[in-house]
């Protein structure tokens, strides 16, 4: 492959596999028992939240698997929404729950979080969820982190000993993604602000993976000719005409241009992420059976 031969990885048409992958699996289960709903919680109104809302319901329903859209008052408080949480944890027709982010102040984020039973986190953004990961229990995953590994996959490179930096090490994104590379086999080198020289590292990378939230932070001269690049980012800019626009972490024009693959922004890693919410639902599933949960 020449330098300029780069590939986009279509992050839509990943998407769409798997779901009929997770549909299939759905068709199967719910011929012995119906599968339950995903119940989405938003806390007050949002429209950043809305947009995830919809893009959910439409992989629940392109999946087969009823999808519950609930909005709770902004100003319930963190009891209320706790003892909400806890009463779906014990109903045996809510498949998974679903806590959209970002919350009013004063809802503790993480203690909900933690609320939701590990068999019901289908986002596994449980405590125990993220703790089964570092076991390499990884069919839970944070969707986000889960997506990117699911995108570098497509290249088709052998992941075994692959050389990839992570660039932000969240609790949400890289931190998980970095643990599902090294399950995976790779050599994983995680950089994040306090990183002295980020070129240095990214530069020697077979694949790099971005959870920064910095438009443009990664250019041409950061990546290795022909490596993968895979752009978490999700960036609101204004071009000088006005018009507003939803870019990466890669100034992707011109990374292309050296890179081997790269996913583009919108349509990379978003779809795939709400594919793999679908994924964790039909193995939350099979796990709750397996648990002796649900009788059939
Ligand atoms: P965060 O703010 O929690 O973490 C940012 C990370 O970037 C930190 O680890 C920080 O150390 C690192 N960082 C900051 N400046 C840096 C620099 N100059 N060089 C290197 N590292 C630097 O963010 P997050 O929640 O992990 O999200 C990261 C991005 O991913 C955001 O743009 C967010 O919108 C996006 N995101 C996308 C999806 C999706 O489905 N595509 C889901 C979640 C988050």
């Amino acid at each position: 492959m020449t330098v300029s031969d780069h590939r986009f990885i279509d992050g839509k048409a990943v998407q769409q596999r798997l779901l009929a992958e997770v549909r299939a699996k759905v068709q199967e289960a719910s011929a012995t028992r119906p599968i339950g709903r995903l119940v989405s919680v938003s806390i007050g109104p949002s429209p950043e939240v809305a947009v995830y809302v919809r893009n959910q319901a439409r992989g629940a329903a392109a999946a087969g698997i009823p999808f519950d859209q609930q909005l709770w008052p902004s100003e319930i408080t963190q009891e209320e929404a706790k003892r909400l949480i806890v009463e779906m944890n014990d109903r045996d027709d809510v498949l998974g729950i679903i806590l959209q982010r970002p919350v009013p102040a004063h809802i503790n984020v993480r203690s909900l979080q933690s609320a939701i039973h590990p068999l019901k986190d289908v986002e596994g953004m449980n405590p125990a969820s993220i703790g089964n990961i570092v076991y390499n229990d990884v069919a839970m995953a944070p969707c986000t982190a889960a997506a990117a590994v699911e995108l570098l996959r497509e290249t088709g490179l052998q992941m075994q000993g692959l050389e990839v930096v992570m660039i932000g090490h969240s609790e949400i994104v890289g931190k998980p993604a970095a643990f599902l590379l090294m399950a995976e086999g790779a050599t994983v080198t995680i950089c994040h602000h306090m990183t002295r020289n980020l070129a240095m590292h990214s530069r020697r990378a077979d694949a790099v993976v971005v959870a920064v939230g910095k438009a443009h932070l990664i250019g041409p001269d950061m990546i290795k000719p022909g490596a993968a690049v895979i752009d978490i980012g999700i960036n609101q800019v204004t071009d000088p005409d006005g018009t507003v626009r939803i870019v990466g972490d890669v100034d992707t024009d011109r990374v292309k241009e050296v890179a081997g693959w790269i996913t583009p922004v919108p349509g990379g890693v978003g779809p795939v992420t709400v594919a793999i919410l679908m994924r964790n639902a039909v193995t939350a599933h099979q796990r709750q059976i397996a648990a002796g949960w649900l009788q059939s």
